[in-house]
């Protein structure tokens, strides 16, 4: 394997958004969702805000310069998140459909309409947020831990890529959809949540994009509750224990309570030494590729 030279920070710049990128893009693009909770494009058009401003950073102040794209792979890698996030909304409206009715009934079945619909906005934005992440943690976990699940969530084809970037984060096998979005789905249908899981939708994938972005970025105070881009790199590594690590995507503070954090800069990321064709990341379900090194089980 070969190791991606990372590049020290330097100049006032590239300090400039080493400390700030983050924290800003979060009040940001949250401050925004504020002024109107309730409009339904802000959602998209958050994605391509935090997409546009990743990319151009990326560009000019790659960590990892063996990481940058061809304009071939990004002009694929941007085709590819397109139709996987429309797969992704189709998921959603599924869930909507089949889950929206036995949830509120389940919920009044058994008197748990205690969704604190007066509270702040931005308090319930975050008990969503954390405790969807807490599900996802688990099912996160499952599909590293057990084969099964990592076939059946076709896990594989997201950490397949050996280059990563800030649009790696819609780059999921379409059946993989339906285990992302049923936590943060469940949480708003099981407790009526209401207007605050757009928040909460917004922010998450904000922290999904950022945590995929080849920058140098800082992890103090800031890497307490969420997760950066150090730590979820780590858990892209091809090395199978710094893989079985940092499974929140999104908030870290569930690996820190249940033992899984690490805080390492890894080398090399992907399934193992070679990165499978995009015919063979689709077919990861069925056949695992036979360098893999960080599927359930591995022993290379
Ligand atoms: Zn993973």
């Amino acid at each position: 394997m070969t190791r991606p030279e990372v590049i020290p920070v330097e100049g006032y710049l590239q300090h400039t958004l080493f400390y700030c990128l983050q924290p800003l893009l979060l009040l940001i693009v949250i401050s925004n969702w504020c002024l109107d909770p309730t409009r339904a494009e802000t959602y998209l058009l958050t994605i391509v805000f935090v997409q546009l401003v990743l990319g151009f950073s990326e560009h000019y102040f790659a960590a990892r310069p063996a990481w940058s794209t061809t304009a071939m792979e990004k002009t694929r890698n941007v085709a590819l998140v397109i139709v996987l996030s429309t797969i992704a909304l189709t998921v959603a409206e599924l869930y909507n459909v089949w889950l929206a009715s036995p949830l509120e009934a389940f919920r009044n079945s058994i008197g748990l309409d205690i969704w604190p619909h007066e509270w702040p906005l931005l308090v319930q934005l975050s008990i969503v947020f954390f405790f969807s992440e807490l599900l996802w943690y688990w099912m996160h976990r499952a599909e590293h831990r057990w084969t099964l699940v990592w076939r059946l969530s076709g896990h594989g084809f997201h950490h397949s890529f050996k280059k990563l970037g800030a649009l790696n984060f819609g780059l999921n096998h379409p059946v993989e959809y339906f285990f992302i979005v049923l936590p943060s789905v469940l949480v708003e249908l099981t407790f009526g949540v209401g207007e605050a899981a757009a928040g909460a939708a917004i922010l998450t994938v904000t922290q999904a994009s950022i945590a995929h972005a080849n920058i140098a970025l800082n992890t103090r105070w800031i890497g307490l509750l969420f997760t950066t881009n150090k730590y979820h790199i780590c858990h892209h590594s091809a090395v199978l224990e710094e893989s079985n690590t940092n499974y929140g995507c999104s908030a870290i503070i569930w690996d820190r309570v249940f033992k899984t954090f690490l805080d390492k800069t890894t080398g090399e990321a992907g399934t193992g030494p070679t990165e499978p064709t995009m015919w063979g990341k689709f077919l990861m379900p069925f056949k695992e590729p036979e360098d893999t090194a960080i599927a359930p089980g591995s022993t290379h």
